[in-house]
């Protein structure tokens, strides 16, 4: 076929495909157009899943009656004159395609009327055939309404989802639009009835409200200067320091999360944008806070110089470039960490649940906890009568009384040894180091933000052995031993494994590993990121293998098939499936201080609890074990107050 220029409405179709792909396409081109029109209130109706009818309704400063047809020529616009403003662009739109798009695949109406104009205008092109401007009573700003979209091509409309589908994907869209745009007020109506609309507060979190619920969004914490008034349009930029883009916005707490990436939302300047490096800087800000395959919520706003950026890259507008990447990632990746970590706080015991029977008064039936006495040397008897290992008196300069304190001292005369708890430390192998403590500002998980330090806690005593009470400022402190433990680990093992120090021990007997074909491959893929670790395992005949030494920290702790399925999890884990910005040996890592973490159950010396305090405190991120469990929980002096009738 020779070579021939296309008829004028072949090419308008094949520019307009790039633009709109698909009902949501043409409400965020509509959207953004009354935004940049500096819209207080936008209201979208949607029929048909967007198919039959949208129309997008705004307050914002219109377009004069003689403009009307200009809009709709492709590249009219009057967002950029330059080339100099190409390089910043303040605005959402800036190519001048979207309405020439849109009005070459549906029939478009639009009427607008000035601000300061005493009637308004209206216009219709339908399939890029441009009728007559007409005078239209309209009220002061735009409304655009599309019928029939892609009902001309039917190529299009057969890669479209169902209508429920499609009014969905434009709700989502929206839906992010409302959380960028906190100050304008969103309303949207599908087949007639009401199915979004927020307030135009100006406060983000009342947009998170609107958008994923009350329950949700509780459990969110501001992040960077959302406490400033940054809360208003995030499109507008009071000059941004240059080389500090700024950060704001919100992200769940460790404790909630989601099982997908979906709820990531990033707006750079306003614009709502899909960035893999922006998800990973958000991820990797709840390294080892999250587990894997658990994803945290967020609404982050960057605001930025717009030279440093490039919007111009999709036709879309939905991707961009970063000029200094690595600073905007650090920059995102810092506030996020320093937001979760300084508000992962201790969470407090809300009063209710302390209500009685729980703490019964003092000569009542004797609870599962025991003030600390000297009577309680006895083992004393939990409510259901079951024997409870006896919390043994903490040593004199920590007993509350001198009596106390004599009796302490006696008791502890055959208390076991700190160290006892920390089992694996006792019998490194010769040459390693023993006592890896996490030394005080030894490189820990999080050397990226520095959190807050946990407060200084004074050890009672333990209860039904499995928490550990203390008197901390401002009230009593309650630490789940195996959350603490297992935090404790995962700290001391990574720190460790960074400087390469990490101890192995030689197993008294080698395990035989019995291995499904499948599950010898993956250990013989990992054998050398396992013995990174401290699994020294090598091939013991045609089927089996053979764990000579296991993590120091893991030593006497599991044995036999308990061994074997650890080391097949292990090894089973690709890389992907790590997050958070884990490496596989972090992962690995949580995964074996969960196992060698002490259980609930197990009864701690006094110098054990104390000792597992000292070490909770040096730990960065205190506040949670691997899972995102809190480890610690409060109940503060104001609040036994209440629960006293003392105020
Ligand atoms: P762009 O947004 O890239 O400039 P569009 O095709 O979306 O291109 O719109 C063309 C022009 O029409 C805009 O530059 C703007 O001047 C005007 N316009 C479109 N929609 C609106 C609106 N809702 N309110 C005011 N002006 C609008
Ligand atoms: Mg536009």
């Amino acid at each position: 076929m020779a070579i021939q220029r296309l008829p004028q409405e072949i090419a308008a179709k094949i520019a307009a495909g790039e633009v709109v792909e698909r009902p949501a396409s043409v409400v965020k081109e509509l959207v953004e157009n009354a935004l940049d029109a500096g819209a207080t209130s936008v209201r979208v109706e949607l029929e048909g899943g967007g198919l039959d009818l949208i129309r997008v309704v705004d307050d914002g400063q219109g377009i004069a009656a003689d403009e009307l047809e200009l809009a709709f020529i492709r590249h009219a616009t009057s967002k950029i004159a330059t080339l100099d403003d190409l390089e910043r662009i303040r605005t959402l739109g800036f190519r001048g395609e979207a309405l020439a798009s849109v009005s070459a695949v549906a029939r478009v109406t639009l009427a607008s009327r000035e601000r300061g104009a005493g009637v308004g205008a209206q216009l219709t092109v339908e399939e890029g055939r441009v009728g007559p401007v007409v005078p239209a009573g309209a009220p002061q700003g735009t409304s655009v309404t599309v019928r029939g979209l892609f009902s001309s091509m039917p190529a299009r409309l057969k890669f479209l989802k169902t209508r429920a589908t499609e009014t969905g994907h434009s709700l989502r869209l929206l839906e992010q639009y409302a959380m960028a745009y906190p100050g304008v007020r969103f309303i949207s109506l599908s087949e007639g009835r009401e199915v979004f609309h927020t307030s135009g507060s100006g406060k983000l979190f009342d947009v998170l409200v609107a958008v994923y619920g009350l329950s949700v969004a509780e459990q969110m914490v501001p992040i960077g200067e959302t406490a400033l008034p940054a809360d208003e349009r995030a499109g507008e930029m009071a000059s941004p320091d240059p080389d500090h883009p700024r950060v704001g916005g919100y992200v769940s707490k460790p404790t909630s999360f989601k099982a997908t990436r979906h709820y990531l939302s990033f707006f750079v300047n306003g614009r709502w944008v899909q960035s893999r490096s922006l998800s990973y800087a958000v991820e990797e800000a709840y390294h080892s806070l999250l587990l894997t395959g658990r994803h945290p919520i967020a609404v982050v706003n960057l605001t930025l110089d717009p030279w440093l950026l490039d919007v111009n890259v999709h036709p879309a507008k939905t991707e961009i470039k970063f000029l200094r990447e690595r600073q905007v990632y650090a920059a995102v990746q810092r506030a996020v960490r320093a937001a979760v970590i300084e508000t992962a706080s201790t969470p407090e015991v809300s009063p209710r649940v302390f209500s009685a029977p729980v703490w019964e008064p003092v000569g009542g039936p004797l609870g599962a906890f025991r003030p600390f006495s000297a009577a309680s040397t006895d083992a004393p008897v939990s409510a259901d009568g079951e024997q409870i290992a006896t919390a043994a008196p903490i040593s004199e300069e920590q007993a509350p009384g001198g009596d106390q304190g004599v009796v302490a001292d006696a008791m502890s005369d055959g208390a076991p040894s700190a160290t006892s708890l920390w089992a694996g430390q006792g019998r490194i192998a010769a040459g390693e180091r023993v006592n890896g403590f996490i030394a005080p500002g030894a490189p820990a998980a999080d050397e990226l933000v520095g959190g807050t330090r946990m407060p200084a806690l004074r050890v009672l005593g333990q209860v039904s052995q499995a928490y550990i009470i203390d008197e901390g400022p401002d009230g009593v402190y309650m630490v789940d031993q195996h959350a603490a433990h297992e935090r404790i680990l995962l700290e001391k093992m990574i720190a460790e494994w960074r400087s390469q120090a990490g101890a192995a021990q030689l197993l008294l007997e080698p395990t035989a590993l019995e291995l499904a074909p499948a599950e010898r491959d993956h250990v013989e893929e990992h054998l050398e990121a396992l013995r990174r670790i401290g699994f020294e395992i090598e091939p013991f005949g045609e089927e089996a293998m053979l764990a000579r030494a296991v993590p120091a920290t893991l030593a006497g702790k599991l044995r036999g098939q308990s061994l074997r399925d650890l080391i097949v999890a292990l090894a089973g884990a690709d890389a992907d499936a790590a997050s958070h910005g884990e490496t596989w040996e972090e992962h690995a890592l949580a995964n074996v201080a969960c196992k060698a973490a002490i259980k609930a159950g197990q009864s701690l010396s006094p110098d054990e609890q104390r000792e597992m305090i000292r070490q909770l405190e040096g730990a960065s991120a205190y506040q949670s074990c691997c899972h995102g469990r809190p480890t610690l929980v409060k109940l503060s002096l104001s609040a036994l107050e209440r629960e006293f009738d003392r105020r």
